[in-house]
């Protein structure tokens, strides 16, 4: 990968390799776009078969955020952290090591918890930075605000483009966990017919006692006669292999980077009919109810956010159908605006 060219073209303002021999630490802090604020991102710890992997992964999904915060109308920049590590080999020192690299930031990057960071993992970072949200004891973490705006995307795609009511729905869910299960439960409640999978079987069973829903296997989740499919466990999911199987008509769901290739499978999707929901405008409940809590949490201002998710991707699926692009490319665009406007209106003041 040619470094700079690379982030000459996604757009990033910096990129920091975070070493510290003694814990093995090994991440990578990615800045997309700190322009109209601190870039804010979770951190995600993983182990990556390669470096090239998790530098692909912190640069997309940096990226991803920026476009996240623009869509939700949240005055912040997009920015992402990946800790390339096995998740046994995570201790307190490894996690307080790489809370000294966000500290040395001064705020131009606020974390949260990702992907096999827990809470009190978080809390550990904590102890070496002030930049990190998502901490409070009391906080139920992020995860319901996200399943409420998922919710709300899959309402706006029905409406748009099925015309049923919620209740008439059958709904495949991939992927129980905190977004997942929290998912089913507002769909359970709604009256929608759940088909769930998760490669947990406590988690599968669990949801089929508390909302009888179907469990299936991983790779039979595809291929159900559903109208949505809701991908809600990692990335990539959508891709070559798995769009020619799937039935449903609408695409909306919770899990960051979706589409394996965001051009060439939200054109796929397209051209089979089927309705997708950009991923970072539907699951933006996660990054509305974290800048809340940054703030100070007023649940009004926190819920009109949320519910403008709906509006948002109403304006999206009008932009895509009057110019005949795809929904991605409408996302791209309506975000690429609100940055521009929102550029404009800070000169301004600062003037
Ligand atoms: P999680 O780790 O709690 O849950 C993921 C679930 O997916 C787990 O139960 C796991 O067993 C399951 N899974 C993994 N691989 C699978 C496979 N091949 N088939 C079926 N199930 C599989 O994560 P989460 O917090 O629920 O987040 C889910 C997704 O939503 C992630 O992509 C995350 O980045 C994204 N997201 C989460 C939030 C949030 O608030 N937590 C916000 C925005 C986006």
């Amino acid at each position: 990968m040619e470094l700079f060219e690379t982030v000459t073209r996604m757009g990033h303002e910096q990129v920091l390799f975070c070493h510290n021999p003694e814990q093995n630490l090994k991440a990578i802090i990615a800045i997309h776009d700190a322009s109209l604020g601190s870039a804010m991102g979770a951190t995600r710890l993983w182990p990556y078969v390669s470096e090239a992997d998790a530098l692909r992964d912190v640069l997309r999904l940096s990226r991803g955020m920026t476009y996240k915060a623009a869509c939700a109308n949240i005055p912040v920049g997009g920015g992402k952290a990946v800790i390339i590590a096995d998740p046994r080999a995570k201790t307190s020192e490894l996690l307080r090591a790489y809370g000294r690299f966000v500290n040395s930031l001064n705020g131009r990057f606020i974390t949260g918890q990702d992907v096999n960071l827990s809470p009190r993992d978080v809390r550990e970072i904590c102890r070496e930075t002030k930049y990190v949200v998502g901490v409070s004891e009391k906080s139920g973490g992020p995860a319901p605000i996200t399943a409420c705006g998922v919710l709300l995307g899959i309402k706006a795609a029905v409406e748009f483009g099925l015309q049923k009511r919620l209740d008439e729905l059958k709904i495949a869910i991939q992927g129980l966990g905190n977004v997942g299960s929290n998912l089913c439960k507002l769909l359970y409640e709604k009256g929608a017919t759940l088909f769930v999978t998760d490669i947990n079987s406590e988690r599968t069973a669990e949801i089929k006692r508390l909302y009888g829903a179907t469990v299936v296997e991983p790779d039979e989740i595809y291929t159900l006669d559903v109208d949505v499919f809701s991908p809600c466990a990692l990335g990539a999911t959508l891709n070559d292999s798995t769009i020619p199987l799937l039935k449903a008509s609408i695409v909306a769901g919770a899990a960051n980077n979706q589409l394996e290739n965001e051009q060439l499978h939200s054109k796929l999707l397209k051209s089979k009919g089927i309705f997708y929901c950009p991923d970072y405008v539907i699951n933006a409940g996660g990054l509305i109810d974290v800048y809340n809590e940054m703030i100070g949490y007023e649940e009004h201002k926190a819920f009109k956010q949320l519910n403008g998710i709906y509006d948002t991707l109403l304006e999206i699926f009008n932009i895509a159908k009057q110019q005949d692009i795809t929904n991605f490319e409408a996302a791209q665009k309506l975000a690429e605006e609100r940055i521009k406007k929102a550029r404009l209106q800070k000169a301004t003041k600062e003037h």
